[in-house]
């Protein structure tokens, strides 16, 4: 096998690799491809296992139960600490199994959004998957793209930022005439490499490498492992979660001079009850719970075509204030259909196109607007395919093929002699051609203003160059208003003849200048369906949409009032306007003006709008699809990019990727948002409620100094804390929304997940009926069977199996009781009528599954030594059900009182 040497030259290295500058033919790459295997880098899996898994043994919280477990073992009671410990291993292994579904949710986004690379094949630009890339492969790389192979470049010259590869972000320039020879490879000048992303300009290259070995592939550490960023979220409840424990540690510590001096305890039956309630109140299930809520929440939305790549972006969502929409493919359908053309004096309706073919054989003026449109060009038309570029340009060379031009790109391709790509700053695109029977022209085409503003000369009625009076640029800025305020999206035209001796321009000011205006082409984009009913739920939301678009302020105002955005009287402000603004006229414009619209915007206008927004206290989502909006996407709270449009620096920069590029999809995702922080909220309350009637007993077993035995053993309180707990909280995430979810303003960016009054519905009300339940049970079969203050319950006392049956009593009352709670939580204000009450066959099935397992407790026999558990009898049982009832019955009632109070 030949050595390459991607520094040699390209004629040679094109021979080496056995291929040519017109690439390969589909049935080589395909050879080539089960030759060198597919161009993916194998993902060293860098998980490593035992210290994550460790990891999970020693965090804070676990660390504390460790000290409990470590003191019941001291004391001797090694049944509570065993029981202890597998509290600990079951919760590591749960928060372990978690954190592996959470990695491998955003993972699995990848696989909804291939990356593409566009390649010769068969003598034609086509598009395939980067993952079939194979050496030899001529390849086409665009501003926006991530290069997926190592690439020699042939012809043209790129800007890439290789801080992949290199860590300086700073982009550099590659370009095919810069050959070196004997530098090291990351420094060569005619290579770019698999993982760099190209920031300006376009080239042709052969693929020399791909897959692993490809210089990243080479690189050690080429796993990018997820961000695993802990949400605002996440933090909140852990310093909730330790406030809780230390709670739980005072509570413990407090126990054991009550229970000793006033319950007459020995000191090692209060130290194991103190440890015992201490493992029972440490919320140590809280957190893989989130983490799992958001990552089930990540699936969700992906299968909805937002591909959200953080975990805590979720949660963001929900408190989206603002959304900064772009107009092109978000809001309309980026399919646009030429409508009309206009050349002084004259307006050509092309979808008559009988109509439009007789104007462009009776006038100069038209022909020479259709070549310019045919020429300054880069969309093909297939026959019978679907047409292939950008939809503006794909729409343009319609039109000019309706006004009488030859859309054929080959003989486009073969008179091009160089082309200045569209600037989205610029609002440009220039051409120079070689067209037949004349010498080289500049055609040019891009907003009507940057064009005009270019324009020393126009073609006047009879197709002859003219100077461009004020009247004339008055008359063509009349015609660009009229179309605009229809909602059409304009692009104008011009060229200029290059004099005999005029050298081929170098530079884009050189060759856009003292040009000759020709005519204006009008687009229709129309709105996307369902657009206007999700900016009417933004509103009822309390979300402002602000509209910032690359194109003109009345065709912006037009669409923006078509799809409901503002009303009448929006204020627009142009890209002029912009640049003259203060930071703090901007902050004061956007605070002031609720209908605001920047048209003709630029992308470096998007970062200074993000930055004010997120200044003045919004939490902004921003769209984005070009290279140069990456800043942008990055400094918004969350960076919208298109799945199908946007480029690859876009979607790397972004924190979500719309797969469809609706702005829709925005919508769905921040209510899904606003879903997911809600029954994160749920599961608190619920987690939150055991507290209550875990702590009663002891405290009454406490103040009852030794008149009242303890009305629940420790290890039925462990096994409370095993069997209630987790399952139910995990299908607590899978609500579905609430009624009105949209209908209510956003959550304040600040407001803290738990507050006080979901605290004082978990303890102070829902645990708290849970704990009178769960003692009136107790007290019940206790004073059924003859019990009295201070009657012996112990081993050989005749009382001692009632005393039992009660601890039972009491223990399936808390079991029972949190079921209530479970149905209680489901909403937080509104009825569980609305929201149905069998709606969540998640929490039917870990309700029986919670059942069972207290079925298990209290029947198997070897649970039954553990716990201290009897059976009881079938007038007792049938107490129980009731007890759900009550608990969610009184919710219900509480919600219906604050329903009609509180609005
Ligand atoms: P949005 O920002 O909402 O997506 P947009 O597509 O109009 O709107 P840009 O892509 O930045 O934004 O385009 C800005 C303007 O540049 C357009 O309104 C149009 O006048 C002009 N333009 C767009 N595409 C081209 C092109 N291929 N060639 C020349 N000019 C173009």
């Amino acid at each position: 096998m030949v050595v390459l040497d991607p520094e040699e030259a390209a004629d040679r290295l094109l021979r080496d690799l056995r291929s040519t500058s017109e690439g390969l033919s589909t049935r080589e790459a395909e050879r080539r491809l089960l030759q060198y295997g597919p161009n993916t880098l194998r993902h060293q899996r860098v998980r490593r296992w035992p210290v994550d898994l460790a990891r999970q043994f020693t965090h804070p919280l676990a660390l504390l139960l460790w000290l409990a477990a470590g003191l019941l073992l001291v004391v001797g009671s090694s049944v509570v600490a065993t029981a202890v410990v597998l509290i600990i291993v079951l919760n590591a292994a749960f928060s372990f199994v978690q954190e592996l579904q959470a990695e491998r949710a955003v993972e699995e986004l990848a696989k909804f959004l291939p990356q593409r690379a566009t390649v010769e094949r068969d003598g034609m630009m086509t598009e395939v998957d980067a993952t079939q890339l194979v050496p030899g492969d001529i390849m086409l790389i665009r501003e926006g793209d991530r290069i997926a192979a190592d690439v020699r470049l042939l012809d043209g010259a790129v800007g890439v930022d290789m801080s992949a590869l290199t860590g300086e972000s700073v982009p550099v320039v590659r370009s095919a005439a810069m050959a070196d020879a004997n530098v090291p490879l990351l420094s060569a000048h005619e290579l770019v490499f698999s993982g760099s992303s190209c920031t300006s300009g376009e080239a042709r290259g052969v693929a020399f490498a791909t897959g692993m070995a490809t210089e990243i592939g080479r690189i050690a550490a080429l796993s990018e492992r997820v961000k695993a960023d802990q949400s605002p979220l996440e933090h909140q409840v852990r310093r909730v979660a330790w406030l809780i424990a230390a709670v739980s540690v005072m509570l413990a510590l407090s126990f054991i001079p009550v229970a000793t001096l006033a319950a007459h305890l020995t000191l090692i039956n209060s130290l194991v009850f103190a440890a015992g309630l201490l493992a029972g109140m440490v919320p140590e299930g809280l957190l893989p719970v989130i983490t799992l809520a958001l990552a089930v929440a990540v699936r969700q939305l992906a299968g909805r075509g937002a591909l959200v790549k953080r975990l805590s972006a979720v949660e963001t969502l929900g408190s989206t204030d603002v959304i900064c929409t772009d107009k092109t493919g978000t809001l309309t359908e980026n399919r646009m259909v030429p409508v009309a053309a206009w050349v002084p004096g004259r307006r050509v309706e092309l979808d008559d196109r009988a109509f439009a073919a007789s104007a462009a054989t009776t006038s100069t003026a038209v022909r020479s607007l259709a070549g310019a449109a045919a020429s300054c060009n880069n969309a093909s038309l297939h026959d019978g395919g679907d047409p292939t570029g950008d939809p503006t340009e794909i729409a343009i060379l319609m039109a000019a093929q309706a006004l009488g031009a030859d859309p054929n790109h080959r003989w486009r391709d073969a008179q091009r002699r160089c082309q200045f790509h569209f600037d989205p700053q610029l609002k440009l695109m220039s051409t120079v051609d070689q067209v037949p029977d004349q010498s080289s022209v500049v055609h040019t085409k891009g907003a009507p203003e940057a064009v005009l503003s270019r324009c020393s000369r126009v073609l006047d009625t009879g197709g002859h160059p003219a100077t461009l009076s004020a009247a004339g640029r008055g008359e063509v800025e009349a015609a660009v208003n009229a179309f605009a305020a229809e909602g059409l999206r304009v692009l104008a035209f011009a060229s200029r003849e290059l004099t005999v001796n005029e050298p081929q321009p170098q530079r884009r000011t050189e060759a856009e200048r003292d040009l000759c205006f020709t005519g204006l082409i009008a687009l229709l984009d129309p709105p996307r369906a369902g657009v206007t009913d999700s900016v009417a739920q933004c509103r009822t939301a309390g979300i402002r949409i602000i509209m910032i678009t690359g194109d003109h302020p009345l065709t912006a105002r037009a669409i923006a009032q078509r799809v409901g955005i503002t009303g009448e009287h929006p204020t627009v402000v142009t890209g002029d306007q912009f640049e003259r603004l203060s930071e703090a006229q901007l902050a004061a414009l956007i605070q002031d003006n609720p209908e605001v619209i920047f048209a003709r915007a630029s992308p470096e206008a998007k970062l200074h709008i993000a930055e004010a927004l997120r200044d003045g206290g919004h939490v902004v989502a921003m769209t984005g699809d070009g290279v140069n909006d990456a800043p942008a996407l990055r400094c918004a709270n969350i960076g919208v990019a298109m799945g199908k449009s946007g480029t690859d620096v876009a979607r790397e920069a972004a924190t979500m990727v719309l797969v469809d590029d609706n702005f829709s999809t925005i919508v769905t995702a921040v209510h899904a948002g606003r879903r997911i922080y809600d029954n994160v909220r749920k599961f608190i309350v619920f987690i939150f409620a055991h507290a209550t009637p875990e702590t009663v007993p002891f405290l009454v077993f406490a103040i009852g100094g030794g008149l009242i035995p303890l009305p629940i053993t420790i290890m039925q309180l462990l096994a409370f804390d095993v069997g209630s707990e987790t399952l139910p909280a995990l299908s607590l995430s899978r609500e579905p929304a609430e009624p009105g979810i949209m209908a209510r303003p956003p959550r304040p960016h600040k407001e803290g997940v738990i507050r006080a009054p979901m605290l004082a519905r978990a303890w102070l009300f829902l645990g708290a009926i849970v704990a009178a339940l769960q003692m009136g049970g107790f007290f019940y079969v206790l004073v059924k069977a003859g019990w009295h203050p201070g009657a012996p319950v112990n081993g050989d006392a005749p009382l001692h199996h009632a005393y039992q049956q009660a601890t039972t009593m009491a223990f399936l009352g808390m079991m029972a009781g949190q079921v209530g709670t479970a149905f209680a939580v489901r909403t937080q204000r509104a009825s569980l009528r609305s929201v149905g009450v069998f709606t969540n066959r998640y929490l039917l099935a870990a309700i029986a599954a919670e059942i069972a397992l207290a079925a298990l407790f209290v029947y198997a026999p070897p649970m039954q030594s553990l716990l201290g558990t009897v059976p009881l009898p079938a007038s007792d049982l049938l107490l129980l059900p009731a007890y759900p009832v009550i608990v969610w019955g009184a919710d219900e009632i509480l919600r219906y009182l604050l329903r009609k109070w509180a609005p």
